[in-house]
């Protein structure tokens, strides 16, 4: 931030551009290097001369608050949404609103800024919940495919959503989650393949094939449904009928 001081028609930019200016009386220079190096004093009167400090300068107005992970810090952290605008300030005070300069996202912990882009990725205890609720959205859309009554197929549904995250996972809720419309589950989906590697993506779509053929080889329905599921992770089909390939010569195989 740069500061200009004037006396009467002469102006120097505090912090290093006196020499430039045309010499004012000894008087003068005195009183303008103690406001150049102190920028202390609002308004000096000698005779006629009067000391008026102004300049340009950024204030940031916070516009939202939540938590973000950081990337940083390593983890979800609080953030502040803040706008920016130059405002002309007359000693050391806004007094015109000039153009805006922008938003940012600061981590409050560590001070880093990011652009706003970052508050779209999702912060860890969303991707914590996301991995179970795609695998319950899964593989009730798998089981409605097929026979959704086959035993072994629901013991199959229930560990893997168990071993995603979900502990306390049972009949019951596996009965409620067949009742939702596809959807509605669709969504969980899309959010839980937003931040799998697409190898997690492969790892993920075989784990629900492997339900659709615990009971008997994939139906054309069954493959349809391992296509939409696939789609919905953001996986191409090429890669669908690569995994579903390579699930069934693996259940072959045992
Ligand atoms: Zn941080």
């Amino acid at each position: 931030m740069r500061y200009r001081i004037c006396i009467g028609n002469r102006v120097a930019v505090a912090g290093g551009d006196m020499m430039d200016l045309p010499v004012p009386k000894k008087a003068r220079v005195h009183r303008l290097r103690v406001l150049a190096g102190e920028c202390a004093g609002l308004v000096a009167r000698r005779g006629s001369t009067l000391l008026i400090i102004f300049g340009l300068r950024v204030f940031y107005r916070t516009i939202a608050q939540g938590t973000f992970h950081c990337r940083r810090c390593g983890g979800d952290r609080e953030f502040r949404h803040r706008a920016g605008r130059r405002w002309f300030t007359l000693f050391f005070l806004p007094v015109i609103p000039l153009n805006s300069v922008g938003e940012h996202v600061q981590c409050t912990t560590c001070r880093t800024r990011y652009v706003t882009d970052a508050l779209n990725q999702p912060t860890t205890a969303q991707m914590q919940a996301a991995l179970p609720a795609g695998m319950r959205a899964a593989v009730s859309a798998m089981l409605r495919s097929g026979d959704p009554s086959s035993l072994v197929s629901r013991q199959r549904a229930i560990e893997a959503v168990i071993g995603s995250g979900v502990p306390g996972y049972d009949e019951a809720m596996l009965a409620a989650d067949l009742l939702q419309p596809f959807e509605a589950i669709r969504p969980a989906l899309n959010q839980v393949g937003a931040q799998l590697t697409i190898q997690a993506k492969e790892w993920y779509l075989a784990e629900v094939i492997r339900i659709a053929m615990a009971d008997d080889p994939l139906t054309e329905t069954e493959r349809h449904a391992a296509m939409a599921i696939g789609v919905d992770l953001g996986m191409t089909q090429a890669q669908v009928v690569g995994v579903v390939a390579m699930t069934e010569q693996s259940a072959g195989r045992d």
